[in-house]
C-alpha cells in the first residue's frame, strides 16, 4: 500500500497552493485530482474572465501576468499549470479520492494512507437541483459552457445570481432568444454592479424576457412549466436550458470520511486555526470550507489556507490576518 506524509485532494488553486505552503515546509505532498489540473476553472465558460484582479489569484508568490487587466479562463490555466510545474508538485491528475484511504482511478480502486490529508475538494462538480421533472433531460445543462452554442435558439436560464444573469447577457449577445426564470421578486443585491443595469436595461427593452417571482414546474423536451406569484402557470418554449442555481460540496465524501458538519450550512466542523476537521489529521481548504455558502470562500481569500495547515503558529496567525483584510467580495 502506498503511503504518503501528506495527500491534498483537489488540484485547483486551493490545492496548489497548500502544496507549495507543504512543500516550503519540507514535505512534499501528493497532490490528486479527480479530473485534470485546476478542473474547475477548466469547466468555467470558455470566454470568462476572472473578476479579480490577477495579483489576488497568484498562489506561493508566483506572479500572475496576463494581457488584460484581468485574466481569463486560459491564462489562469496556464498560470496554475506553470505554478505546478515550477513549483515541483507532485500531481496526479484523474484520481478520486472516494473514502477514507481509498483512491479511485481509470485503472480501479487503489488503498492510499498518509499522515495529512488536506481536501481542497471544492463544490464544483456538485451542482445545486431544482428537484422537478424532466432536469435531467439532454438538452438541459447545469454549466453554462458557450453562448454561441444557442445561436438562434430559445434558451431558459434559470437562477437570479451572478452566474445566471451573466450567462443570460451573454446568451442575449450570441443572438438567443433569451427567458430568464428568477424564484426572487428581485434581483439578489450580490449581482454585480457592472451586470444589474445591464441586465435590468435589457429587460426593459424587450430584449430579453424576464419572470421573476417565480418557480419552474417542469422541463419538458419542448418549453418550461413556470408558476408565477399568483399562481398563473405559463409554458416557454426552450430548446435549450441552463437551471445555474448554486453548488455545494460532496457532503456524500464527507460523510463516508466520517467528517462532521454542519447540517443546516453544510460546513465541515473545524479548527479554525488549524483547518483540522473532527477526523484528526484530516483538514479542509479553500472553498470546501464554506459549506452550502460558496460565494464566502474564493481563491483571493482561500489561497493562505495552507499556512493555517502546514505553518506554524505564528504563519497561522499572519494567514488569519491576511484572510480577514481581503473583502468578501460576493459572487460565484
Ligand atoms: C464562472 C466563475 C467565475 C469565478 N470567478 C472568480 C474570480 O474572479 N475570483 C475568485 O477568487 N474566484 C472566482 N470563482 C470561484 C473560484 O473558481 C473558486 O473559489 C475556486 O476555484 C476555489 O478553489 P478551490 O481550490 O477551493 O476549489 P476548486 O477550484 O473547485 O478545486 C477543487 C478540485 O478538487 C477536485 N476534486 C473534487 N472532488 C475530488 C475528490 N473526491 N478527489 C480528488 N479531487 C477532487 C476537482 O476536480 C477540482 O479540480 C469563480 C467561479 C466560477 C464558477
Amino acid at each position: 500500500m502506498q503511503h504518503e506524509a501528506a495527500i491534498i485532494a483537489g488540484a485547483g488553486p486551493i490545492g496548489l497552493a497548500c502544496a507549495i505552503s507543504a512543500k516550503r515546509r519540507g514535505i512534499d505532498p501528493l497532490v490528486i485530482d479527480a479530473g485534470a489540473l485546476a478542473n474547475s476553472i477548466v469547466r468555467y465558460p470558455i470566454n470568462m474572465t476572472f473578476f479579480t484582479t490577477p495579483e489576488r489569484l497568484e498562489i506561493g508568490n508566483h506572479p500572475l501576468v496576463c494581457a488584460g487587466a484581468k485574466a481569463t479562463r486560459e491564462e489562469a490555466l496556464k498560470y496554475y499549470r506553470g505554478v505546478a510545474r515550477v513549483a515541483g508538485i507532485r500531481v496526479k491528475t484523474y484520481t478520486k479520492l472516494v473514502g477514507a484511504r481509498e483512491v479511485e482511478t481509470r485503472l480501479g480502486r487503489e488503498t492510499i494512507s498518509w499522515d495529512k490529508l488536506v481536501l481542497a475538494t471544492g463544490y464544483f462538480d456538485h451542482v445545486n437541483k431544482l428537484g422537478v421533472p424532466g432536469e435531467d433531460l439532454p438538452h438541459v445543462r447545469h454549466y453554462f459552457d458557450e453562448p454561441h452554442l444557442s445561436y438562434g435558439l430559445d434558451v431558459v436560464v434559470i437562477g437570479g445570481k451572478n452566474s445566471a444573469v451573466e450567462a443570460a447577457l451573454q446568451l442575449f449577445r450570441a443572438g438567443a432568444r433569451t427567458t430568464i426564470i428568477y424564484r426572487g421578486t428581485t434581483w439578489p443585491k450580490s449581482v454585480k454592479y457592472w451586470l444589474r443595469p445591464d441586465l435590468e436595461n435589457r429587460i426593459k427593452a424587450g430584449e430579453i424576457q424576464a419572470r421573476l417571482g417565480s418557480q419552474v414546474v417542469e422541463i419538458t423536451p419542448r418549453d418550461v412549466l413556470v408558476r408565477g406569484a399568483l399562481g398563473n402557470e405559463e409554458r416557454i418554449p426552450a430548446d435549450r436550458v441552463y437551471p445555474l442555481i448554486g453548488f455545494h460540496p460532496d457532503f456524500e465524501l464527507f460523510k463516508r470520511m466520517g467528517i462532521a458538519f454542519d447540517p443546516a450550512t453544510g460546513r465541515p466542523v473545524i479548527n479554525q486555526e488549524t483547518l483540522e476537521t473532527s477526523v484528526p489529521g484530516v483538514h479542509v481548504a479553500g472553498s470546501v470550507t464554506a459549506g452550502t455558502k460558496i460565494s464566502e470562500i474564493f481563491i483571493e481569500n482561500g489561497r493562505f489556507d495552507g499556512e493555517k495547515i502546514f505553518g506554524s503558529a505564528t504563519e497561522r496567525q499572519r494567514a488569519q490576518s491576511l484572510y480577514q483584510g481581503i473583502t468578501r467580495e460576493t459572487g460565484e
